[in-house]
């Protein structure tokens, strides 16, 4: 058994200021066996091991998308192109293949082309004919019928924090390889129930998704079906086919499947409004947190999901205002202010920066900060979370001020986040000491956070990642979709 893998994977926040291009993506892309021999988790990974067990040739063909990061702006069409028609190209090149496994992220947003992860299924489909295409997506992916139309079967990951990536990609590649022995005959369905959520509302351990999930769980338990997974989308790429989407993949029973993805769809409809709860300013999340400490709930996680330059300030701003004690901000990223510290300063030396407030007309205004730099370099350490624990992770230049009073500010060359407790010991932040951590993260944090703090308190700060979605102004995104099409809008409700 011959299986070709491919990876071409981004998140797309369309709000964000730079454009995806080759020469972002190229250093960070692998080809051929460089891919197998870097393999640690993931997807990839997980195909690797079910076609490891049946003795299967894999023909590993690109490995593209996965760095610079999230937050870069649409993909141009030569960049969509280029990797896309690689794939192709490796297939071609290859010979007859049994079948192809593809990790797609399923939020990509590229120029030109509306639809891209059906775009690359149908462009593959040209090379390898009726061979099994079966594709594996994030849970932010915005999908629809396009996709399951052109691809075998699609598989959603099930977890936000995402700790299942490489269960998934094991799952897919067992899938495919029944279906190439001829014991699975993958029927698949989608339904979208035209609801579109902000990201920090998607805890998989949470209502509303843990419920979908847990009526996903029920059906799963049935002998013909193999896959039930909600994607609730992501909502910071402007695109037609945002928004959740619910898919069933069956063992040879399309009107199951059917079945299934509605009801798991009109489940979600019914709980549309438990996707966009109020949840308190900047002002009221940290009288919040006082609060809470006030009564020896401590330390307390403020989430600023909104986020998604680095550099924003509302937090910062308002813990000084409201003066919290023990706080620490692991990033605010600002590399004109770190690389003049760098040429300026040295650890020990007094200093008074403005920092932050400069990328986006959402980031708040820049903040006047004074006090003792007690670390400046660039460490590199491990982390120890659930979250890519054991994974090494190189910073850029990091500088941390202590401002009194046990508060921390991190001032860092590019945005800098801290999903368990390596980011702050590397800088030397004694985590047991705070009362206060800042993070610029909507749920990946709560993997090891929830097992620390005694509070998570999700802020709607503003930022190109909000909470509250009308503050964002979108033109691709379908008229009807809950809660800010155009049929939703206030003025015309009223
Ligand atoms: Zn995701």
């Amino acid at each position: 058994m011959r299986v070709a893998i491919a990876e071409f994977f981004h998140e797309t926040c369309t709000f964000c200021p730079d454009p995806t291009t080759i020469e972002l993506l190229e250093p960070h892309v692998r080809r051929g066996q460089a891919i197998l021999d870097h393999l640690t988790g993931g997807y990839m990974h997980g195909y690797k091991q079910a076609l490891d067990e049946v003795q299967a040739e894999l023909v590993p063909l690109l490995e593209a998308g996965g760095a610079p990061g999230p937050y870069t702006s649409w993909l141009d069409t030569a960049c969509f192109d280029k990797y896309t028609d690689e794939i192709v190209a490796g297939l071609r090149e290859a010979g007859e293949v049994d079948g192809v496994l593809l990790s797609l992220h399923g939020a990509m947003a590229v120029q030109g082309v509306p639809k891209p992860e059906a775009e690359i299924v149908r462009r593959v489909r040209q090379a390898v004919g009726d061979k099994p295409i079966i594709v594996t997506l994030d849970l932010h992916a915005n999908e629809d019928a396009e996709l399951t139309d052109v691809a075998d079967a699609v598989f959603v990951i099930k977890t936000y924090p995402h700790l299942d990536t490489e269960q998934t990609g094991y799952a897919a590649a067992r899938c495919l390889i029944d279906t190439i022995q001829g014991r699975f005959q993958p029927r698949q369905a989608l339904r979208k129930p035209g609801i579109i959520s902000a990201s920090i509302y998607q805890a998989t351990d949470y209502p509303p998704v843990r419920t979908l999930l847990e009526r996903c769980r029920e059906w799963e338990k049935q002998d013909k079906v193999r896959w039930v997974a909600v994607a609730p989308g992501f909502a910071y790429a402007d695109v037609p086919d945002v928004g959740l989407s619910v898919i069933a993949v069956t063992n040879g029973d399309q009107a199951l499947a059917d079945k299934i993805a509605q009801d798991v769809s009109d489940l979600a409809w019914s709980l549309r409004e438990s996707f966009c709860q109020p949840l308190p300013n900047p002002q009221e999340a940290v009288a919040e947190a006082l609060a809470l400490i006030r009564q020896g709930q401590r330390p307390v996680v403020l989430a600023d999901g909104a986020d998604r330059t680095g550099d924003s300030t509302h937090m910062l701003q308002e813990l000084l205002n409201q003066g919290v004690k023990n706080f620490a901000i692991p990033g605010i990223a600002d590399p004109v202010v770190a690389k003049q510290l760098e040429a300026t300063a040295q650890v020990g030396d007094k200093v008074k920066v403005s920092v932050g407030g400069w990328a986006s007309e959402f980031s708040g205004a820049p903040v006047e900060i004074s006090g003792v730099i007690e670390f400046m370099g660039r460490p590199k350490y491990t982390l120890v979370g659930p979250m890519g624990k054991g994974r090494q992770v190189q910073d850029g230049l990091v500088i941390r001020l202590n401002l009194g009073y046990n508060n921390h500010v991190v001032i860092s060359e590019r945005m800098r986040g801290a999903n368990d407790s390596a980011g702050f010991t590397a800088v030397g932040i004694d985590v047991d000491s705070l009362d206060v951590v800042v993070l610029k993260d909507r749920v990946h944090h709560r993997a090891f956070w929830d097992t620390v703090a005694k509070a998570d308190i999700k802020v709607d700060a503003p930022g190109i990642g909000v909470a509250d979605l009308s503050t964002l102004h979108y033109d691709n995104v379908p008229d009807d979709i809950y809660p800010i099409g155009r049929k939703w809008h206030k003025e015309e409700v009223r």
